[in-house]
């Protein structure tokens, strides 16, 4: 056993704190963070590398983002803002290739990792951070080699992910739980963005709580912020009296978009006079075993008879997402689990309340009756429920946005990043390195 650093060496500011680091290397192997969010594997996890990649560099720390290339014509590297670099490594075929088969291309990752520090001098970087299980596997092995700590952020739990699954979906594979499991055991720290993931680390995996750090992510401020609904409802050719329910996010079987168009046919049932009045919009793409989920939609949507008043739209940029999220009436996450859930974020951030399953980190995102509501089970009705009211009552409805903007104004990346840096200094103190 070896420690890192000794107090001389990392300058420590306290008994607990290590130094800054200088260089981390960012792991996020199976998605790159130049990818658009919101369909395939690209999603929350990319916009947080994103994010907090560059309010790091702002903090004065270097990153480089490791991710596997998908495409022969990738650039070995490109900066992503000054400071932050993304790596393209070779691992594997340039096609996107299904997460579950991505183990097989472990070690050629993690080889590639090695050989891209080797031409630097030694000690280029003092930390790795990894992203997803798959990349904390590369971590585990990266970090003996070159003697630096290692922080991981699982973004999602396979065994919290099992015990809450969509019908017909997919269990998370005995390899990922084994993986993870050994990844958790093997990081220098954890960092989970609610209390609850710090509770599930600990309860399913062992992690003692000293050694996790919880440090919520974020919303870009700039970007989601509140504006002029009726101009977003003409740019996106909605009736600028009408009520928008809206979905966004990747379609799969986990966030259960069919879970609103059965709230909004219940809706419609309570009510036929709204159908003039009503649209319901799903904004993403398809993703994971949800492959054939916008088909089904499209199907269900029929079914209940709604398919006039239901509008599906690609994946969108996030300055597109803003327009979407003004201009709707309530933002609807009926996810069955969520770590975070930063549609939810985003949605309050631009002053629109969040109706949403009363899981994972919705429940810390969304306050229940002051910038949002948290549905109880998955029973549509009780979903119609909350919608009737927040459509019935104007009045309310102001209130709930006056709240959302209040929560969601908490959540800067800037704070997501200085959390992460404290974060850091634990992993670099003498106490904590031990590899
Ligand atoms: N997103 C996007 N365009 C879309 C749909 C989603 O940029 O069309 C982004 C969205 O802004 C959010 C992220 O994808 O930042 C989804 O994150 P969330 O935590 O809600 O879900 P995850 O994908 O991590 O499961």
């Amino acid at each position: 056993m070896r420690l890192i650093g000794s107090g001389a060496e990392a300058g420590r500011t306290g008994p607990e704190r290590g130094r800054r680091p200088r260089r981390v290397a960012m792991l996020s192997m199976h998605t790159s963070p130049l990818e658009q969010p919101g369909t395939g594997d690209a999603g929350g996890l990319n916009v947080y590398v994103v994010e907090l990649s560059r309010q790091l560099a702002a903090l004065g720390v270097e990153v480089e983002v490791f991710t596997r290339a998908v495409s022969s014509r990738a650039p070995t590297s490109a900066e992503l803002v000054p400071g932050v670099t993304v790596r393209h490594v070779d691992a594997g075929p340039f096609e996107e290739v299904h997460r579950e088969d991505l183990p097989a291309w472990l070690c050629a990752f993690t080889a590639d990792v090695l050989r891209a520090e080797a031409g630097q001098e030694p000690g280029w970087f003092d930390l790795i951070h990894s992203h997803y299980w798959l990349s904390g596997q590369v971590a585990l092995a990266v970090a003996r080699r070159w003697g630096v700590p290692f922080v991981h952020t699982s973004h999602t739990l396979a065994k919290v992910k099992n015990d809450a699954l969509a019908a017909g979906d997919r269990p998370e594979p005995p390899g990922r739980v084994r993986g993870e499991q050994e990844v958790i055991a093997g990081a220098t720290r954890l960092i989970a963005s609610t209390e609850d993931e710090r509770e599930h680390l600990g309860g399913l995996y062992g992690a003692a709580a000293d050694r996790v750090d919880v440090v919520a992510p974020g919303v870009d401020l700039d970007v989601f912020r509140p504006g002029d609904a009726a101009r977003s409802r003409a740019l996106l050719g909605l009736d600028p009296d009408g009520d928008l329910l809206l979905f966004v996010g990747r379609i799969q079987p986990l966030k259960a978009p069919d879970l609103l168009l059965h709230a909004a046919a219940e809706l419609l049932r309570r009510d036929p006079g709204r159908r003039d009045r009503l649209t319901v919009a799903v904004v993403g793409g398809p993703s994971g075993s949800g492959l054939e989920q916008p088909d089904v939609l499209v199907k269900l949507a029929a079914d209940l008879g709604i398919s006039d008043l239901v509008r599906f739209q690609p994946p969108a940029p996030q300055r597109d997402l803003a327009h979407w999220y003004r201009a709707a009436t309530a933002v609807v996450v009926p996810s069955h689990s969520e770590s975070f859930g930063l549609v939810a974020l985003e949605a309050q951030a631009c002053g629109t309340p969040v109706v949403a399953a009363a899981v994972g980190g919705l429940r810390t995102a969304v306050a229940d009756g002051v910038s949002g509501l948290l549905v109880p089970g998955r029973d549509p009705a009780r979903y119609a429920d909350a919608l009737d009211q927040l459509l019935r009552q104007p009045h309310w409805r102001a209130r709930l946005a006056a709240g959302a903007l209040g929560r969601a104004s908490g959540f800067g990346w800037s704070t997501t990043a200085r959390g992460v840096l404290r974060s850091y200094r634990h992993a670099l103190s003498p106490a904590a390195v031990a590899v």
